[in-house]
Parts: structure tokens; sequence; C-alpha cells
């Protein structure tokens, strides 16, 4: 037997995250001007000599600590490829593929993207990541769905994060546009054709790309249509507002998303645009922004609480996870905690809940547990 004090819960589903980059926080640890500010600083650290899987094992170690028992992890080197697998976490490994032109696609590019995915661990699972609309041609975004579902992965792309990405794909045109077009990507067909004059999500429907096997990540510049294109698909979002605080983005329309019942998640992002990798302390952003864009309703520490767990499991089609029930994944994790009423400890959770587990199991085993020696137990509820 061993006990633990504190709230015990379903593991937390970190359901957007990029475990390479923790190894450039200082990018994470300042503040932005916004989209290409970031994008400035992110790509001045990038490109230096870096090893990559360490740093992503150092995330997945983060993750663990911080109770997280599933990620959405997306790899955009090989060498970081295996951290999920390593630190036993569940989840998804979504191989990113970025860069391609449809000319340089229709030249094998479908075999080389197989090929580096076939050459990832196996485990926990993998998927494809189409990085964003404006980083890859249009043809290779409706390929890449089409090869998602012959191979029966699922999908996480990067979609409505930075207003650039609106302009860029109803009318080929504004900074984002214009830079591409300066750094020799003027081939795109959305540059090419001067935009296709819907909005970001409609362009990826169009190409195949919403289904109930994808979901997105950030999902901050949408409208009430395009909500009800999300529900519809059945696409889920991972909110990732301190990430977009960081950039200097807007804040995602959470309460529009909670009033009309869009599927939501809880992620991170890397620590290159976020100050940690504890979810908790994205779950109380989610709180504050919710209050302050109106949503009143008392179920909100329960919806949010849901988001940071069965609603990560769902929007990664984790079966058994995110819950608290006999015959479901022993992933749980117990929180250090001052409140003991259930409801008060909802509160304390969702309001300001902890950097750190006291205890996170993986499958039943215990993969992080802060005081070693306390080895007595039963974990209560
Ligand atoms: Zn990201």
């Amino acid at each position: 037997m061993r006990e633990w004090d504190g709230a015990l819960t379903p593991g937390l589903v970190n359901a957007h995250t990029h475990l390479q980059y923790s190894d450039m926080a200082a990018v994470g640890q300042a503040e932005h001007g916004g989209f290409e500010a970031w994008m400035s600083a992110f790509m001045e650290l990038y490109p230096l000599p870096r090893d990559w899987s360490a740093s992503a094992a150092a995330g997945a170690a983060l993750c663990v600590r911080a109770g997280t028992t599933a990620v959405a992890e997306i790899v955009t080197d090989a060498e970081a490829g295996s951290a999920v697998h390593d630190a036993g976490l569940h989840g998804i490994a979504f191989w990113e593929v970025l860069g391609w032109t449809d000319r340089a696609w229709a030249e094998g590019g479908e075999s080389i993207v197989r090929a580096e995915l076939a050459a990832l661990p196996p485990h926990p699972a993998v998927g494809l990541s189409p990085h964003a609309i404006y980083s890859l041609d249009t043809s290779v975004i409706r390929d890449l769905a089409r090869l998602a579902g012959e191979l029966g992965v699922r999908q996480h792309i990067h979609a409505a994060e930075s207003a650039w990405e609106d302009a860029y794909v109803r009318t080929g045109t504004g900074d984002l546009a214009e830079r591409w077009r300066q750094n020799g990507r003027g081939e795109f067909a959305l540059l090419r054709d001067g935009g296709v004059g819907t909005g970001v999500l409609r362009y990826l429907d169009g190409l195949g790309a919403l289904t109930p096997t994808t979901h997105l990540a950030h999902g901050i510049y949408v409208d009430a249509d395009d909500r009800a294109l999300l529900r519809e698909r059945g696409v889920s979002v991972a909110l990732c507002p301190r990430s977009n605080a960081v950039i200097g983005l807007d804040p995602a329309p959470v309460a529009a998303y909670l009033s009309e019942g869009n599927a939501i998640a809880v992620g991170t992002d890397s620590l290159s645009s976020s100050p940690s990798l504890s979810l908790w302390h994205d779950v109380a952003a989610l709180y504050g922004i919710a209050r302050g864009q109106g949503y009143d309703g008392d179920d909100l520490h329960a919806r949010l609480f849901a988001a940071a767990t069965a609603g990560g499991a769902h929007a990664l089609g984790l079966a058994d996870t995110g819950v608290l029930r006999a015959g479901a994944r022993a992933d749980l994790a117990v929180f250090p905690v001052s409140a003991s009423a259930p409801r008060d400890v909802l509160t304390e959770l969702v309001e300001a809940g902890p950097a750190e587990a006291s205890v996170t199991l993986i499958g039943g085993r215990v993969r992080w547990a802060n005081s070693p020696d306390h080895e007595r137990t039963t974990a209560h509820v």
C-alpha cells in the first residue's frame, strides 16, 4: 500500500507541445510584440547546434513532474522523436511537415514523409502534423490529409494562431505574405493566386483536413461560423493561452467556445513560447480569459478541469483516458492542495493549480514522486 496526501485526479493531457524546444526557454521567458517578432527571436536560436534529444527528454521529464500523463508532441527534428516514448508518456508524437512547395512535393515528397514517419518509435503512437497553412503549399496539405487517412494516423495542425494567416489565406496579402515572397516562397499557390477568399478553417476544410481524427492548436482568430464548422467536423482545439500571451497575440474566444459547445483541450505549447510546461497554469489563464469575456456559468471550473483531462484525451483519440473510472487507464496524478471539500479543491486546482504534482502515475507506474521516502500508501480520492 502507498498513500499520498492531496487531490487525486486523472493525469493531465497536454494537447499541444513541442518538447524538443525545451532548451530554447530564453525565447519563451521574454515577451514579444506579435508573431513576427517572436518568430525572429525563435529563428535566431533554432539553427544553432543543439542536442535535440536531450532537450526533448528534459521537456518530457518536466511534463511528468507537472502531473501530465499524455501529450500531443510535435517532433520537428528526428533526434527528438523518442522522448515521449522514453519518458513512458502516453499520447502521440506528431511528425511535423513543413516547407514543401507543390512542385518539390510532386518530386517524391510523400515517400520522404512516409519514411520519416516510419523512422519514429511507434509507441505510444505517431501522427502527422502539417505545420500550418502558410508553411505548406495547397496540394501538400490535401495529400497529407489523404495520407493520414490511409495510414490510420491522426493529424494535428497549427491554425488561426496569428492575424497574419487570415489575410494570407483570403487574399495572399499582408506582412506574412510579403515576407514569404521576399524569402522565395512566392510560388505557394495561395500567394501566386491571391488567396482563396475564405478564412483558414474553410480553406483547411476544402482540402479535407478537418476530420474527427484531426485536432488544431490555438484557434484564436475564428468566428462563429468557424466554430460551427469545427463542431460539425468533430474537431477539437487545443488552447494555449500563455503561449499566445508571450507571443503577443489576442486571447482565443474561450467563452464562445464554451457557450457554443465546442470540444476544447489545453496545451502549454513549448518552452520557446511559454514560461513552463505546467498545464494548470494554462487552465488558470483560461479561467481568467473566460470570465473576462463574460462567461458567468457556475460550471466553468468543471468544464476547464474536463478540458485539461478528458477533453485532451478526446482531442487525441485516447480511449479510457482522462477519467477516474474502474477499467480506465491508471494514468493518475496527486496534487498538493490546501482545500479539502471537493468543490473547493476543484476551484483551487482550476484557478491556482500547482506547478508540480506530488505523484504522477502512468499506466499504474509511479513516474514521478516528490517524496520518494514516503512509501506507505493508498492513493485516496
Ligand atoms: Zn506549437
